[in-house]
């Protein structure tokens, strides 16, 4: 179910309580507010909030979604899900109440007879959706095809003007009683199903043969909250199966969201991580790059001797957090690009350059015998002073070089 009531509290446990806790407590609920054994009238709601607090924290998949998105709406990788959930591993009482409410911790039976509520069963669904729709939210449809009350006999399940008979096993009470481990178990009667009546094959409904219930294609809309991540769940309540028997609710959908990963980006959570690629000269002397975001592109400032393999943060331009109102972050790695080839001129400036790191004449120099222009690079020992000089000249060419780009 869709419930947020504080699962940890309704078992009476701490957020950092063991398995062991948890199911001590839930064991100790259980008993004491069963239907069979506690005839309170809050007591079968207390006891479903109690079912269904234990069926998500005591699986840690579902624990750990609940805990990080403080609801006990799924939304976040749980596993299996719906029937199935809970009681594994449960000594006696698991036999008891498997046998009462069926693998999904739901009360089910019969309904007409005044006993359990009748509850449906959870369906589920897959869509997918691609990145960029996940990030933004959309609105998609998905086609399920949910058991609903057959119309032509009203659910009823005879055809018109024919009656059902109460059922001879149960003489009408739909219920058959078992004692087990000091538990009176109220079982579904077999014969009837728990209607307490039964029809002749002649009068059963042509359309649903008799069961009441019909499966029903049917469209439904979606919504996918911004910051959708692969593997969510989105819980759509009251639109799953209606309950075989009885007039209970109907069980609820689960969406489960399916996120095509993008060419571009890589998104950790809430983050999002992209490489850039930067020429060399901006990461020497600084400038601006254009980097493309979940926004758009935006203008990112390069300090002066940005290093290859930095990383640079964008604030708040990753994804919507969900249940939260703010947004991750992006990363940027720095990818400093050097040129492959090089012009004559910029082979000659890159010699300067290297030259006067090194302090010595350059290449080009010594090779036709020190031609050179004389001061800023000639000798061993021009340094100092020069420097200064020598760099506000390349860094001049450098941008002249860039805007010739
Ligand atoms: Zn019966
Ligand atoms: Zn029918």
């Amino acid at each position: 179910m869709c419930a947020s009531a504080d699962l940890y509290s309704v078992l009476g446990v701490k957020r950092d309580a063991s398995q062991a806790e948890i199911k001590k407590a839930y064991y100790q609920l259980a008993k004491k507010y069963h239907p069979d054994a506690n005839k309170a009238p809050e007591a079968k709601e207390k006891f479903l909030k109690i079912q269904e607090a234990y069926d998500t924290l005591s699986d840690e998949t579902k624990r750990q979604s609940y805990d990080q998105f403080g609801t006990a709406d799924p939304m976040g990788g749980m596993g299996g899900g719906g029937p199935g959930g809970g009681f594994q591993g449960f000594g006696s009482m698991e036999d008891i109440l498997s046998q009462m409410f069926g693998g999904g911790g739901r009360a089910r039976g019969p309904g007409r007879s005044g006993g359990f509520m009748s509850v449906g069963e959870d369906v589920e669904a897959q869509v997918t959706v691609s990145f960029m729709e996940a990030v933004r939210g959309t609105q998609t449809t998905v086609t399920i095809t949910p058991i609903v009350k057959c119309e032509p006999c009203g659910g009823q399940g005879a055809k018109k003007g024919a009656k059902r008979e109460t059922c001879r096993t149960c003489r009408g009470t739909g219920t058959a009683m078992f004692a087990m481990g000091g538990f009176h178990v109220q079982q579904p009667c077999p014969d009837c199903s728990g209607e307490g009546s039964t029809i002749r094959a002649k009068d059963r409904c042509t359309t649903c043969g008799g069961q009441g219930r019909v499966r029903e294609r049917k469209p439904v809309v979606v919504d996918i909250p911004p910051g959708c991540d692969n593997g969510m769940r989105i819980c759509m309540q009251g639109q799953g199966d209606a309950p075989v028997e009885g007039e209970g609710p109907a069980g609820d959908l689960y969406v489960r969201v399916r996120v095509i990963p993008s060419k571009q980006f890589r998104r950790k959570g809430a983050d999002i991580y992209l490489a850039l690629d930067l020429p060399f000269t901006t990461a020497i002397l600084g400038g601006t790059v254009r980097a493309p975001t979940v926004d758009g592109d935006v203008e990112v400032k390069i300090r002066a001797g940005t290093q290859p393999g930095d990383e640079l943060r964008l604030r708040g331009k990753g994804v919507q957090k969900i249940n939260e109102s703010s947004r991750g972050d992006q990363y940027l790695a720095l990818n400093v690009k050097l040129p492959a080839a090089l012009t004559e001129k910029q082979r000659e400036l890159i010699e300067q350059f290297e030259a006067d790191v090194l302090g010595r004449p350059t290449r080009s120099a010594s090779a036709s015998d020190g031609a050179s222009d004389s001061g800023s690079s000639g000798s061993g020992t021009a340094k100092g002073d020069t420097k200064k000089g020598f760099f506000d000249r390349i860094k001049k060419d450098f941008e002249k070089l860039k805007g010739d780009k």
